[in-house]
């Protein structure tokens, strides 16, 4: 038999893909909740009988979340309450914060056990600066509002993280490149399971990759932060063009120098046309 926990609400974390990821922390937290606050469960049911359990579970989710929330809170007199994700930490691009603020203001107790997140997961394996980092969760499908969300984020110096689904990657991957300049980036895929993959390159360059092949699965970008000579003197951009343009092509002269000095692509081959 598991020991009672003390009432009040649990945040757990749960693997991202690998169920060997579930803390025993986790485990035991979940084993003795008197409830579940649970995305879909289906899910949970998976990761409960992995470490052989069966507990009561209620759906939390964005659809229900501000009509349940109120009871789920009241519960937490009496109960020891767990909220979970399908994957990961719960709250992070998912459902949960509302539940935490109001838990608090009611006075109950809020614990968090943490443990897997695809983002920073993702930023381990990307090779990218990990000091300064902004999470940014899943970019707007639509264009016009894609585009404007990657220029308020553009003059941020840090590394960003993002979400991203298979079949809109290649198109969010041009629309970050055209925003941001062909700044370093990695696809990080499938973390922790079978086909775990990381792939790294120019902005453009993974655009170019997976144009034509979107690829399966679950998906973190991170893009890597502005070149230090952000804002290069112009008379330093025509020196390396100049220089860049005695070896390639005008239009690959103008790529690499974008990507050496961190600025956008099509600015920098328009001053390589003015000069040549
Ligand atoms: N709360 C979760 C966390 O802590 O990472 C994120 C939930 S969000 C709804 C789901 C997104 O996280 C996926 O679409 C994908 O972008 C990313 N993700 C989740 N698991 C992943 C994995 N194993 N590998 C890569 N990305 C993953």
């Amino acid at each position: 038999m598991s020991e009672r926990l003390p009432p009040g609400l649990y945040i757990v974390a749960t693997p991202i893909g690998n169920l060997s990821d579930l803390s025993p922390h986790a485990a035991a937290v979940l084993s003795a909740a008197d409830l579940i606050a649970v995305e879909d469960s289906r899910v949970t049911a998976k990761l409960l009988s992995h470490i052989g359990v069966k507990r009561p579970m209620t759906p939390y989710h964005d659809h229900n979340a501000d009509r349940v929330r109120p009871e789920l809170i009241a519960q937490m007199a009496e109960k020891a309450v767990a909220l979970v994700s399908d994957a990961g930490t719960p709250l992070i691009s998912d459902p949960g914060y509302k539940l935490v603020r109001d838990a608090r203001a009611a006075g109950r107790t809020v614990h968090t056990v943490a443990g897997p997140c695809a983002a920073i997961a993702a930023l381990t394996l990307a090779g990218l600066p990990t000091d300064r980092f902004l999470f940014l969760g899943f970019l707007p499908a639509k264009s016009g509002a894609r585009a404007s969300a990657i220029a308020e984020v553009a003059p941020i110096k840090a590394s960003l993280i993002f979400y991203e689904s298979g079949p809109r990657l290649a198109a969010a991957l041009a629309a970050l490149r055209d925003g941001l300049g062909d700044r370093e980036a990695a696809v990080v895929r499938e973390i922790s399971k079978k086909f775990e993959e990381t792939v790294t390159g120019t902005l453009g360059e993974l655009a170019d990759r997976y144009a034509d092949a979107p690829p399966r699965g679950e998906i973190v970008i991170v893009v890597g932060p502005p070149g230090e000579a952000e804002a290069p003197a112009e008379a330093n951009v025509d020196a390396a063009l100049r220089e860049a343009m005695t070896r390639l092509s005008t239009s690959r002269a103008a790529a690499e120098v974008a990507r050496s000095l961190g600025l956008p692509r099509r600015d920098v081959y328009e001053r390589a046309l003015a000069l040549r």
